[in-house]
Order: C-alpha cells, then structure tokens, then sequence
C-alpha cells in the first residue's frame, strides 16, 4: 500500500485512483493503475505499508497492552512504481 507523508503539516494519507492532497496542499499524489502511482510536493516523502503485515495485525489486534506492529518503510527516492512529478 503506497502513501504519503507530507513534512510540512505532518499528514500521512492513502492514495485512490481520484487525487488526493495533504491538509496544507503541499503534497499530493493519486494511483494512475493499481501499482503505479504519481506524487508531486517539494515537502512530500512516499510511504509503504506491506499489505500482508498490515493484514496480519488487523487479524490479530490485541485487546489490551502492546499493540500488534506491522511493517512501515520509506520508498526510495528513484522507484519506478511511485514516480515523483517536478
Ligand atoms: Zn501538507
């Protein structure tokens, strides 16, 4: 799962196939299919979750104490699936 985190006002929202934008606008980006995507925003960092992790601890949310972690990573600068527009 592919999103966005904007360093300017500190949202970290989802991408759709309609585009979607941060609180203050500085960041913005939407799916062009269902693996690549566009972002745009000089205050933009692209985001993953792996959907399997994230699938794992939804299953497995616990009722009280730590909660159940799942894998969150930056993607890199140059990937050729979420590709930054200048
Ligand atoms: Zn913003």
């Amino acid at each position: 799962m592919k999103l966005l985190l904007c360093l300017n006002c500190n949202d970290v929202f989802s991408l759709s196939s309609q585009l979607k934008k941060c609180s203050c606008g500085k960041t913005k980006g939407q799916y062009m299919d269902n693996i690549n995507a566009i972002y745009e925003g000089e205050s933009a960092l692209p985001l993953g979750i792996s959907n399997t992790s994230l699938k794992d601890a939804v299953l497995n949310q616990p009722d009280r104490g730590m909660g159940k972690e799942f894998i969150a990573f930056t993607i890199p600068r140059d990937c050729p699936t979420f590709i930054k527009k200048e």
